[in-house]
């Protein structure tokens, strides 16, 4: 049922000076807190090099279809060097579920390789290092860093938080980078990777795209675009 608290009007939001704003995301992070405390990224990973594979085979994929995948793929390749030599037809028949297999095989042979011949093998921890590798931009370069190397260089903008974020009128943007800037504006640093993974849950289980269940959503009245 609505109330006098309910979901700010779109009205008084559009006059919503930029402190109104961080208070309000204050709100919303206290009430997603209670809801995901350990929010953290879905993508089965026991390394740097796992996780960075499995963001790959995430693009246009969900969580649950790269979990399927990557537990028998993590078991055969080992190493950069086992993925820079794999076999791209094998390859390609191995991550084929995750759909766009010719395109992820040749990013991840490409990524491996690099690491090779840059890194010594090794997963770079810095986002100027990280976006350099073939098929790695900013969300993937973050989930690593965020959720390996415990950094918060930036926020994971996916679908969900690009969803999200436009409906609770945290940005007008449409590019995730001009979406990640804004929320980084908006969320205390130490937040950035635990708020990115709180709202992916958040997009899998109540703000679901087209059928959002706002009736049981937590931030309900911090949303303008809640239905209740
Ligand atoms: S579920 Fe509804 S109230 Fe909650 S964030 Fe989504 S649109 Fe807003």
């Amino acid at each position: 049922m609505p109330t006098k608290t309910s979901a700010p009007p779109r009205r008084r939001l559009a006059r919503e000076t930029e402190a109104e704003r961080r208070a309000r995301v204050r709100r919303i992070s206290a009430r997603l807190e209670k809801a995901y405390p350990d929010a953290a990224c879905a993508l089965y990973h026991q390394s740097a090099l796992e996780l960075l594979v499995a963001t790959i085979l995430s693009a246009q994929s969900t969580d649950a279809r790269v979990n399927m995948v990557t537990p028998a793929l993590f078991a055969k390749y080992r190493t950069a060097e086992d993925f820079a030599r794999a076999d791209p037809r094998v390859l390609e028949q191995e991550i084929h579920s995750t759909g766009f297999f010719r395109s992820k095989t040749r990013s991840i042979t490409r990524m491996a390789q690099a690491l090779l011949e840059r890194h010594g093998g090794q997963v770079p921890d810095t986002m100027d290092e990280l976006v350099q590798l073939p098929g790695v931009g900013r969300k993937t370069a973050n989930v690593v860093l965020g959720c390996w190397f415990k950094k918060n260089e930036g926020v994971v903008v996916d679908t969900h938080v690009q969803r999200i974020a436009t409906l609770l009128g945290l940005t007008t943007e449409r590019d995730p980078v001009k979406i990640e800037r804004d929320l980084m504006a908006l969320v205390p640093r130490e937040k950035w990777t635990w708020f990115s993974n709180a709202l992916i849950q958040h997009g899998r289980r109540v703000c679901i795209a087209r059928r959002p269940k706002c009736e049981i959503c937590v931030i309900n009245r911090y949303c303008p675009s809640s239905r209740v």
